[in-house]
C-alpha cells in the first residue's frame, strides 16, 4: 500500500473523495502539468477564485494569439476593453461583445453590431415601439465590415500584485512536492506566504531580471519555465519561475533546508504544446547570500520599467511567433521552386498569407498597401502582394527581434 498523502496547504489526508486534480501552473495561464496527489478540493477551489482574476487580467492578451495557433490551450473567452468598447477574445479570433454606438465628436454615426443575430434581436425590440420598421430590408441595407482593430489593444499593463506573487510561489511549492513527495519543510513560512498569512514586506520572493537560461537550444516560442534547486552545502531550497518569458521570479522555498543537493526543471512550450521535466544544465547563478539580499532588498517599484518592457516584448512575440510558425507550415507544403508565372500557386500563397495576417489581427494594418486583385490569372499582382506582405512582416519581425531566416527560404522558393 502507498503511504497516505496530505494536502500540502491544509494538511488534510487526501482520499478518493477530497483530492483534486490540480494544474500546477493554472489553467488560465495555459498550464498543462497536473497532479492529483498534492492538494485537496477545498484548497484548490479557494485558490482558483482568489488567483484567476489577477492572472487573467495580466496574461489574457498574451495567451490569446497563442491559442489561435495552438487550439489545445483551452482557456475561457476573455472580455477586453478598447476605447470604451468591449471585445471578446475567443478561440476563433476577436469579436465585439455588445452592440455599440459609433460616434464622431458629438455626432452619432450609427450602431455597430457584433453579428447578424445581435442586429435582428435589436430590430425586433425596436419594432415593438416602431411597428413600421422592415426588419428584412434593414438587414439587407446594413453594411458588413470587419472590426477595425489593427494594433494591440490599449492594454493597460497592470503591475504585479500580491495574488500574482503568491500564485508564483504556489506553482513552485507544488512543483517541489510533485517531484519530492517526501519533502518535509523546516518551517511553515512558505506555506503561510502562499496562504496570505505573511505581510508583503516578508514575502520570500522577488522579480529578478538576471541572466539565466536553464534551457539550452531554446526555440523561439512562449514558455513557462520552473527550476527548483536544493543545496545541501548552503542549506537552502530556492526556485526560479518565469511565466510567459516575461515574469521571472526568484524565491526561497526553505531557508533551513537539510536534504540532498538536487536540480529539477520543467518547461512548457505554449506554441508547440509540448512540456518536459528536465534536469537544467546550469544551476541558478547566485549564492545563498545573493538570493537572500535580492529578496530582502526587493522593491517592486524598481522593476516596473523592466517588467513593462518584457510584457510588451512578450505581447509582440505571442503574435509574431505563431505567424512565423504558420509561414513555416506554408513553406513546407510548397514545391522547392515556384515559378513567377504560376498564377495558381502564387494566388494560394498570397491568400494564405492574407488569412494568417487576418487571424492575428494584422490584415487591416496592411490592407491599403496591397494591390487590388482584378484578374485571378495575373501572377504579377499576386507576386507584388506577397512581397508587400513579406516586407511588412520583415519589419515587424525585426522590431520584435524575431529571427527572419523564414523569409530567405520563401524568397528562394519564389524565383
Ligand atoms: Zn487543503
Amino acid at each position: 500500500m502507498r503511504s497516505p498523502r496530505f494536502c500540502i496547504f491544509c494538511n488534510q489526508e487526501l482520499d478518493e473523495k477530497n483530492r483534486s486534480v490540480e494544474h500546477i501552473i493554472p489553467r488560465c495561464m495555459g498550464g498543462k502539468l497536473k497532479s492529483n496527489l498534492i492538494i485537496c478540493k477545498k484548497c484548490n477551489n479557494n485558490f482558483g477564485t482568489e488567483f484567476d482574476e489577477a492572472l487573467i487580467e495580466r496574461f489574457a492578451l498574451i495567451l490569446h494569439p497563442v491559442r489561435l495557433f495552438n487550439p489545445h490551450l483551452k482557456i475561457k473567452d476573455v472580455i477586453v476593453e478598447l476605447r470604451g468598447v468591449k471585445y471578446l477574445l475567443t478561440a476563433n479570433g476577436i469579436s465585439l461583445k455588445d452592440p455599440y454606438q459609433k460616434k464622431k465628436g458629438k455626432g452619432f454615426l450609427g450602431m455597430v453590431f457584433p453579428n447578424e443575430k445581435s442586429l435582428i434581436k435589436h430590430l425586433k425590440k425596436k419594432k415593438k415601439k416602431v411597428p413600421t420598421i422592415d426588419i428584412q430590408k434593414t438587414i439587407e441595407a446594413t453594411k458588413r465590415e470587419k472590426y477595425d482593430i489593427i494594433e494591440h489593444f490599449d492594454f493597460e499593463i497592470k503591475n504585479i500584485n500580491n495574488e500574482v506573487y503568491r500564485c508564483c510561489g504556489k506553482i513552485c511549492y507544488e512543483f517541489l512536492f510533485h517531484n519530492n513527495n517526501n519533502y518535509k519543510p523546516s518551517s511553515d513560512l512558505f506555506n503561510k506566504f502562499v496562504l496570505n498569512k505573511l505581510e508583503p514586506s516578508d514575502f520570500p520572493i522577488c522579480i529578478w531580471y538576471g541572466e539565466f537560461n536553464p534551457l539550452t537550444n531554446r526555440e523561439e516560442s512562449i514558455y513557462h519555465i520552473i527550476v527548483i534547486e536544493g543545496r545541501k552545502d548552503e542549506q537552502i531550497l530556492i526556485a526560479y519561475l518565469n511565466v510567459f518569458n516575461c515574469l521571472p521570479t526568484l524565491m526561497i522555498l526553505d531557508k533551513e533546508y537539510t536534504g540532498p543537493t538536487f536540480l529539477h526543471g520543467y518547461y512548457q512550450d505554449l506554441l508547440s504544446n509540448t512540456q518536459s521535466l528536465f534536469t537544467p544544465s546550469f544551476s541558478i547563478p547566485l549564492t545563498r547570500q545573493e538570493v537572500v539580499n535580492l529578496i530582502g532588498q526587493f522593491n517592486p517599484l524598481d522593476v516596473v520599467e523592466d517588467y513593462v518592457k518584457n510584457v510588451f516584448e512578450t505581447l509582440d512575440n505571442s503574435r509574431f511567433y505563431p505567424i512565423k510558425r504558420e509561414l513555416a507550415l506554408l513553406i513546407d507544403n510548397l514545391p522547392l521552386r515556384v515559378s513567377a508565372s504560376d498564377a495558381g500557386l502564387l494566388a494560394k500563397i498570397s491568400n494564405t498569407m492574407v488569412s494568417i495576417l487576418d487571424k492575428y489581427g494584422l490584415f487591416l494594418a496592411i490592407k491599403n498597401r496591397l494591390e487590388e486583385i482584378k484578374d485571378s490569372s495575373d501572377p504579377i499582382t499576386f507576386l507584388t502582394n506577397i512581397s508587400i506582405m513579406i516586407d511588412f512582416l520583415l519589419f515587424s519581425f525585426k522590431r520584435a527581434r524575431i529571427t527572419i531566416e523564414i523569409f530567405e527560404k520563401l524568397s528562394q522558393i519564389i524565383q
